[in-house]
Protein backbone atom coordinates (compact mmCIF):
# COMPACT_ATOMS: atom_id res chain seq x y z
CA UNK A 1 0.00 0.00 0.00
CA UNK A 2 1.45 3.41 -1.37
CA UNK A 3 0.93 6.24 1.19
CA UNK A 4 1.62 9.54 -0.09
CA UNK A 5 1.44 12.82 2.08
CA UNK A 6 0.58 15.87 0.84
CA UNK A 7 1.90 18.66 3.00
CA UNK A 8 1.41 22.53 3.39
CA UNK A 9 -0.22 25.70 4.75
CA UNK A 10 -3.01 25.63 3.08
CA UNK A 11 -4.15 29.50 4.76
CA UNK A 12 -6.85 28.80 2.99
CA UNK A 13 -7.44 25.90 0.86
CA UNK A 14 -7.65 26.64 -3.04
CA UNK A 15 -9.13 25.29 -6.14
CA UNK A 16 -5.17 24.39 -7.09
CA UNK A 17 -4.51 22.65 -3.88
CA UNK A 18 -7.51 20.68 -4.19
CA UNK A 19 -7.23 19.76 -7.89
CA UNK A 20 -3.37 18.37 -6.71
CA UNK A 21 -4.70 16.40 -3.73
CA UNK A 22 -7.58 14.82 -5.78
CA UNK A 23 -5.12 14.05 -8.64
CA UNK A 24 -2.92 12.57 -6.14
CA UNK A 25 -5.35 10.40 -4.74
CA UNK A 26 -5.94 8.68 -8.03
CA UNK A 27 -1.82 7.84 -8.60
CA UNK A 28 -1.78 6.33 -4.62
CA UNK A 29 -3.90 4.02 -2.05
CA UNK A 30 -3.95 6.56 0.44
CA UNK A 31 -3.44 10.72 0.17
CA UNK A 32 -2.63 12.18 3.54
CA UNK A 33 -3.27 16.20 3.11
CA UNK A 34 -0.38 17.49 5.88
CA UNK A 35 -1.61 21.03 7.13
CA UNK A 36 1.20 22.63 8.79
CA UNK A 37 0.42 23.47 12.49
CA UNK A 38 1.98 27.02 13.44
CA UNK A 39 3.89 27.40 10.73
CA UNK A 40 6.85 30.59 11.59
CA UNK A 41 4.37 32.55 9.50
CA UNK A 42 1.73 34.91 10.07
CA UNK A 43 -1.80 33.21 9.27
CA UNK A 44 -5.32 34.49 8.71
CA UNK A 45 -6.48 30.98 9.71
CA UNK A 46 -6.11 28.72 12.62
CA UNK A 47 -4.99 24.90 12.26
CA UNK A 48 -8.34 23.57 13.08
CA UNK A 49 -10.17 25.69 10.21
CA UNK A 50 -7.55 24.74 7.76
CA UNK A 51 -7.96 21.33 8.34
CA UNK A 52 -11.75 21.90 8.25
CA UNK A 53 -11.78 24.36 5.16
CA UNK A 54 -9.67 21.63 3.25
CA UNK A 55 -11.89 18.45 4.55
CA UNK A 56 -14.76 20.03 3.51
CA UNK A 57 -12.82 20.34 -0.13
CA UNK A 58 -11.98 16.87 -1.03
CA UNK A 59 -14.95 15.31 1.07
CA UNK A 60 -16.15 13.53 -2.06
CA UNK A 61 -12.87 11.56 -2.35
CA UNK A 62 -12.60 8.88 -0.08
CA UNK A 63 -8.73 7.99 0.36
CA UNK A 64 -8.02 11.34 1.08
CA UNK A 65 -7.58 12.08 5.50
CA UNK A 66 -6.41 15.74 5.89
CA UNK A 67 -4.74 16.17 9.36
CA UNK A 68 -2.71 18.55 11.37
CA UNK A 69 1.33 18.08 11.82
CA UNK A 70 4.31 19.74 13.78
CA UNK A 71 7.43 20.07 13.34
CA UNK A 72 9.67 18.44 9.96
CA UNK A 73 7.62 17.69 7.59
CA UNK A 74 9.94 14.67 6.65
CA UNK A 75 10.07 13.52 10.13
CA UNK A 76 5.73 13.62 10.04
CA UNK A 77 6.23 11.44 6.90
CA UNK A 78 8.37 8.65 7.96
CA UNK A 79 6.02 8.55 11.20
CA UNK A 80 3.26 7.91 9.34
CA UNK A 81 4.73 5.26 7.21
CA UNK A 82 4.93 7.74 3.40
CA UNK A 83 6.34 6.42 0.65
CA UNK A 84 5.95 9.37 -1.09
CA UNK A 85 5.57 13.84 -0.61
CA UNK A 86 3.49 15.35 -3.12
CA UNK A 87 3.89 18.90 -4.11
CA UNK A 88 2.28 21.18 -6.66
CA UNK A 89 4.43 23.08 -9.37
CA UNK A 90 3.32 26.27 -10.76
CA UNK A 91 4.95 27.72 -13.44
CA UNK A 92 8.64 28.43 -13.45
CA UNK A 93 8.60 30.37 -10.16
CA UNK A 94 8.04 27.15 -8.19
CA UNK A 95 10.98 25.01 -9.24
CA UNK A 96 13.68 26.66 -7.48
CA UNK A 97 12.30 26.20 -3.78
CA UNK A 98 10.67 23.05 -4.45
CA UNK A 99 14.15 21.68 -6.39
CA UNK A 100 16.37 22.89 -3.47
CA UNK A 101 13.70 21.37 -1.00
CA UNK A 102 13.12 18.00 -2.09
CA UNK A 103 17.43 17.95 -2.20
CA UNK A 104 17.44 19.00 1.34
CA UNK A 105 14.67 16.21 2.34
CA UNK A 106 16.34 13.56 0.23
CA UNK A 107 19.28 14.41 2.49
CA UNK A 108 17.22 14.19 5.56
CA UNK A 109 15.21 11.41 5.09
CA UNK A 110 16.19 9.34 1.77
CA UNK A 111 14.00 6.59 1.37
CA UNK A 112 10.92 9.20 0.81
CA UNK A 113 10.45 10.03 -2.55
CA UNK A 114 9.45 13.55 -3.55
CA UNK A 115 6.29 13.84 -6.94
CA UNK A 116 5.78 16.77 -8.65
CA UNK A 117 2.53 17.19 -9.97
CA UNK A 118 2.05 20.24 -12.38
CA UNK A 119 -0.81 22.29 -11.92
CA UNK A 120 -3.84 22.81 -14.33
CA UNK A 121 -3.35 26.01 -16.79
CA UNK A 122 -6.48 27.86 -14.61
CA UNK A 123 -4.71 27.40 -11.55
CA UNK A 124 -1.02 28.44 -12.50
CA UNK A 125 -1.08 32.36 -11.12
CA UNK A 126 -3.45 31.60 -7.97
CA UNK A 127 -1.22 31.33 -4.68
CA UNK A 128 -3.52 31.35 -1.23
CA UNK A 129 -1.58 34.87 -0.57
CA UNK A 130 -2.48 36.91 -3.62
CA UNK A 131 -6.10 35.04 -2.83
CA UNK A 132 -6.73 36.86 0.35
CA UNK A 133 -5.30 40.16 -1.46
CA UNK A 134 -7.84 39.89 -4.03
CA UNK A 135 -10.36 39.30 -2.08
CA UNK A 136 -9.56 41.89 0.38
CA UNK A 137 -9.88 44.45 -2.30
CA UNK A 138 -13.48 42.88 -3.43
CA UNK A 139 -12.24 41.33 -6.48
CA UNK A 140 -14.14 38.03 -7.62
CA UNK A 141 -12.89 35.01 -6.50
CA UNK A 142 -15.58 32.66 -7.03
CA UNK A 143 -13.74 30.27 -9.96
CA UNK A 144 -10.24 30.01 -7.51
CA UNK A 145 -11.96 28.22 -4.15
CA UNK A 146 -14.75 26.11 -3.21
CA UNK A 147 -18.02 28.17 -2.54
CA UNK A 148 -17.40 27.31 1.34
CA UNK A 149 -14.35 28.95 1.56
CA UNK A 150 -15.17 31.66 -0.33
CA UNK A 151 -17.67 32.06 2.54
CA UNK A 152 -15.43 31.72 4.78
CA UNK A 153 -12.94 33.99 3.71
CA UNK A 154 -15.18 36.96 3.05
CA UNK A 155 -16.43 36.51 7.16
CA UNK A 156 -13.14 36.61 8.30
CA UNK A 157 -11.45 39.58 6.00
CA UNK A 158 -15.00 41.84 6.82
CA UNK A 159 -15.69 42.27 2.91
P1 LIG B 1 3.68 26.17 1.50
O1 LIG B 1 4.00 24.71 1.43
O2 LIG B 1 4.78 27.04 0.98
O3 LIG B 1 3.10 26.65 2.79
P2 LIG B 1 1.06 26.17 0.28
O4 LIG B 1 0.42 25.70 1.51
O5 LIG B 1 0.49 27.39 -0.36
O6 LIG B 1 2.59 26.44 0.39
O7 LIG B 1 1.04 25.03 -0.83
C1 LIG B 1 1.31 23.69 -0.59
C2 LIG B 1 1.63 22.99 -1.89
O8 LIG B 1 0.63 23.27 -2.87
C3 LIG B 1 2.95 23.42 -2.54
O9 LIG B 1 3.51 22.29 -3.16
C4 LIG B 1 2.55 24.43 -3.56
O10 LIG B 1 3.47 24.53 -4.62
C5 LIG B 1 1.23 23.82 -4.03
N1 LIG B 1 0.35 24.84 -4.62
C6 LIG B 1 0.07 26.06 -4.14
N2 LIG B 1 -0.78 26.72 -4.96
C7 LIG B 1 -1.04 25.88 -6.00
C8 LIG B 1 -1.82 25.97 -7.19
N3 LIG B 1 -2.47 27.08 -7.52
N4 LIG B 1 -1.84 24.90 -8.01
C9 LIG B 1 -1.16 23.78 -7.69
N5 LIG B 1 -0.39 23.64 -6.61
C10 LIG B 1 -0.32 24.66 -5.77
Amino acid sequence: MTIALYPGTFDPVTNGHADIATRAASLFDQLIVGVYDAPPKKLLFDTKDRVLLFSEAVKRVPNIKVVPYKGLTVHYAREIGAQVMVRGLRASSDFEFEFEMAMMNRKLVPEIEVVSLMTRLEYQFLSSSLLKEVCTLGGDIHNLVPHHVETALKAKLKV
